[in-house]
């Protein structure tokens, strides 16, 4: 292994790590934040017996594996999700280091940030059907960064404008017709910072993920659920979903896509 190598290693194992830690601190925010909690006082404790967690209670991952996923003193059974999002967080902070930290690690730091906020975005608004502006921010301060690294910024002000502007349009036009809101105006904010993120292209490709995505999952609940009855779901977890994809991926996808169609026209 030479020296370069052995520092890529160093990278990708403290990233997971880190992503991991900051996973358990994510958990903290996606409860508390929409309950207008704290998010330093009271320390991590039981919501049902008030058991406060010792350090070894708090341990990503393996803390809950060694519980079996109850609390260690009243055995109520903890959520899942605690797992999932320290998991979930901890990937995608390696991917963000493998993908991008070779080409620029500002960029993998901002991506890496930008994950943490859509984790936060998909299960606050999964939940409470709100898409917090500082989450919103998050995302559009990633897109400046990717216009700093990049030089691109036409193409991401193209994709900002064209986000806000089609939301928008989405936004009154429920209104107009339904006569109620279809999205929130949180939607719409976010959607100009992911386009102004992933650039009009990536953006395209993004909405289209998150829309398909939002289609097939409404024919499943329906299905399953009474279908006379009205229930609004939120749009926030597929953008968010969608974000992600355009993020790590786009630019596979999208190269992947042309060669295909290129294949296609000359045979
Ligand atoms: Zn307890």
């Amino acid at each position: 292994m030479n020296p370069q190598e052995f520092v890529m290693v160093c990278v990708y194992i403290l990233a997971g790590l880190l992503g991991l830690c900051v996973g358990s601190f994510l958990n903290v925010v996606i409860y508390r934040l929409p309950n207008e909690m704290s998010l330093s006082k009271p320390g991590s404790h039981c919501t049902v017996c008030n058991y406060s967690l010792k350090w070894y209670d708090n341990i990503p991952v393996l803390s809950y594996l060694f519980l079996g996923g109850k609390c260690r003193k009243c055995k109520a059974p903890i959520s899942p999700r605690y797992m999932i999002v320290e998991l979930l967080n901890g990937l995608l902070w390696l991917a963000c280091a493998a993908l991008f930290w070779k080409d620029s690690p500002a960029y993998a730091v901002a991506a890496a940030v930008v994950c943490s906020s859509l984790i936060c975005i998909f299960f606050i608004d999964l939940e409470h059907m709100l898409i917090f502006n500082r989450f919103t921010l998050l995302v559009a301060a990633g897109g400046v960064v990717a216009i700093i690294v990049n030089g691109k910024w036409l193409e991401h002000l193209i994709g900002a404008v064209a986000g806000g502007v089609v939301f928008l349009g989405l936004y009154y036009g429920a209104i107009a017709i339904l006569k109620k809101e279809g999205l929130g105006f949180g939607d719409v904010k976010y959607a100009a910072a992911a386009g102004l993120l992933l650039g009009w292209q990536k953006f395209i490709l993004a909405m289209l993920l998150a829309s398909v995505a939002a289609a097939l999952v409404m024919i499943v609940i329906n299905r399953v659920k009474d279908a006379d009855k009205q229930t609004e779901y939120p749009f926030g977890p597929f953008l968010a979903v969608g974000t992600l994809v355009g993020l790590l991926a786009g630019d596979a996808i999208i190269s992947w896509y042309i060669q295909l169609l290129l294949g296609n026209t000359i045979v």
